[in-house]
C-alpha cells in the first residue's frame, strides 16, 4: 500500500480551491450554482500583457531562464519598488516564482526549524499556516477584533512573540477582511517589531492595488527602513493584472535570504515560465492606468455588496477598506433551525446549507481562522452578486428559532 507521509497529513486542501472545484462539479452535474468563491478578478488580462507573451513565444523565448527569474524581470521587479514604494533592491535581492505562493513557500523552508513559530494575524489566507506547518514550523494565531476593523494590534503583537518567533506574517490588503493599515497603524506595528530583532517580516502585498476610497498603501519596509533588513516583501501580477493563471510572483529580500529561496526553487521548479515572465515584464512596465479603473469598478460593487448584506436580518458586515471580499458575520443566526429541522451551529454548516438549499457557493469562516463568519468574492458579475444576495436572503430568512 503506498504510504502517505506525516508530513502530507500534518495539512489540508486548500479550503477555497476545493471549494471552486465543487462548485463547479456541482455545475457539470447540471444544478443551477452561484459561485461567489473565486479569489480572482473577473477581467481578462490586459491585451498588452498578453500580446507579450505571443511575442516572446515567436521569438523563441521558450527556454529555460535564470532560476530566479529573468535579469529583465528582476530589474523590473526592483523598478516597480521603487516607483510604487519608495524601497530600493538590487536585483540580487529579488526572487521571481511560480506565484506569490511559492515565494512564500521557499521562504518557510528556508528558515524555519522544528517548532520555530510563525504569527498568522487572524483572519488568514488559508495556507499561510498549512505552509509553515510543512516547514515544521508552528502557525500562532493572533485574533484581530472584528471591531478594530479585524486590524493586528500592537499589543497584541508584542504579547504573540517569543524567543522561538521566527515570522511575522503580514497580509495587507487582507484576504478574507479587507483590512488595511494606515502609515500610523503600520508604524505602531513597526515600532513593535524594532524592539524584537529576531523576527522578520514577511509582507504579503499581493492585493496592494485593490485598495478603496483613495486611502495610500503602505508597507512595513517602507515605514520602517531599519526593518527592510530583515523584511520580505511580497507581491505579484495575479491580482493587479488579472494574471491569476500566468503564475508569476516575487519576493525582494536581503540577499542572505533570496539566494537560499533560489537554491531551493534549483531543486524544485527551477524558473517560472519564461512565457509568463515575459508577459509579467509588459504588465510591469506597461501602461498602468487600467488598475484604476478596475479597482473603481471593485469598489462601486463593494458598495453595493455591502449594503445589500446589511439589509439582510441576521447578517452583519463591515466595510472592507481593500481586496475583493466582504467577510460578514452570520452569528446572529448560530443555532436557528432549517425548514428540515437541522440546526445550523457554525459557518462550516450555514455554508454548506446555502449550497444545498439554494445553489449559493460561499466560504466559511473556519477556513481562515474565524467562525461564525463567511467570505463572498465580489470579483465576479454585478449579476452573480445580485443574484447571490437575493438566495442569501432567501436562505436566512427560512431559518427559525
Ligand atoms: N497571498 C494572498 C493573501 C492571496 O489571497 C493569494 C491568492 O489568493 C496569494 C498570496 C497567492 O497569489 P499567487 O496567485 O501569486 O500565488
Amino acid at each position: 500500500m503506498l504510504r502517505i507521509s506525516a508530513r502530507l497529513n500534518r495539512i489540508q486542501p486548500s479550503p477555497s480551491s476545493m471549494a471552486g472545484q465543487r462548485a463547479r462539479e456541482l455545475r457539470a452535474a447540471g444544478r443551477d450554482i452561484v459561485g461567489l468563491t473565486s479569489g480572482e478578478p473577473d477581467f481578462d488580462t490586459p491585451d498588452n500583457v498578453v500580446e507579450a507573451a505571443i511575442r516572446a513565444m515567436r521569438e523563441g523565448k521558450t527556454k529555460y531562464t535564470d532560476v530566479g527569474g529573468t535579469p529583465e524581470l528582476r530589474e523590473a521587479v526592483t523598478e516597480k519598488f521603487r516607483r510604487d514604494n519608495g524601497l530600493q533592491y538590487a536585483s540580487t535581492e529579488v526572487i521571481v516564482g511560480t506565484g506569490a505562493k511559492q515565494v512564500i513557500f521557499n521562504a518557510f523552508m528556508c528558515t524555519l526549524e522544528a517548532g520555530d513559530e510563525v504569527i498568522v494575524p487572524t483572519p488568514y489566507w488559508v495556507s499561510y499556516p498549512d505552509i509553515a506547518v510543512l516547514a515544521d514550523g508552528v502557525p500562532v494565531f493572533v485574533p484581530c477584533p472584528p471591531d478594530k476593523g479585524f486590524k493586528l494590534q500592537p499589543s497584541d503583537l508584542e504579547r504573540a512573540i517569543t524567543p522561538r518567533t521566527r515570522w511575522l506574517v503580514l497580509n495587507a490588503p487582507n484576504n478574507p477582511s479587507g483590512a488595511a493599515y494606515s502609515r500610523a497603524e503600520m508604524k505602531a506595528l513597526t515600532d513593535v517589531l524594532v524592539r524584537h530583532p529576531h523576527v522578520w517580516v514577511m509582507a504579503d502585498d499581493i492585493y496592494e492595488h485593490v485598495l478603496y476610497d483613495g486611502r495610500e498603501f503602505v508597507t512595513p519596509a517602507q515605514v520602517e527602513p531599519a526593518l527592510k533588513e530583515r523584511t520580505l516583501t511580497i507581491n505579484g501580477v495575479s491580482k493587479a493584472y488579472a494574471m491569476t493563471g500566468w503564475r508569476i510572483g516575487y519576493g525582494a529580500g536581503p540577499t542572505a535570504l533570496i539566494k537560499p529561496m533560489v537554491k531551493l526553487q534549483s531543486q524544485s521548479t527551477s524558473n517560472p515560465s519564461s512565457i509568463a515572465q515575459a508577459a509579467a515584464l509588459e504588465a510591469l512596465r506597461g501602461p498602468q492606468d487600467y488598475i484604476r479603473e478596475r479597482t473603481a469598478i471593485f469598489q462601486q460593487r463593494r458598495d453595493i455588496v455591502v449594503q445589500k448584506l446589511n439589509a439582510i436580518p441576521g447578517i452583519s458586515c463591515h466595510v472592507p477598506e481593500g481586496a475583493f471580499y466582504v467577510f460578514p458575520s452570520c452569528a446572529a443566526l448560530m443555532g436557528k433551525r432549517t425548514a428540515e429541522g437541522w440546526a445550523v451551529n457554525n459557518s462550516n454548516e450555514f455554508v454548506l446549507y446555502l449550497l444545498d438549499t439554494e445553489g449559493l457557493a460561499l466560504l466559511q469562516g473556519e477556513a481562515y481562522g474565524v467562525p461564525e463568519y463567511f467570505r463572498i468574492s465580489f470579483a465576479t458579475s454585478m449579476e452573480m452578486i445580485d443574484e447571490g444576495c437575493r438566495r442569501l436572503a432567501r436562505a436566512c430568512a427560512r431559518l427559525q428559532e
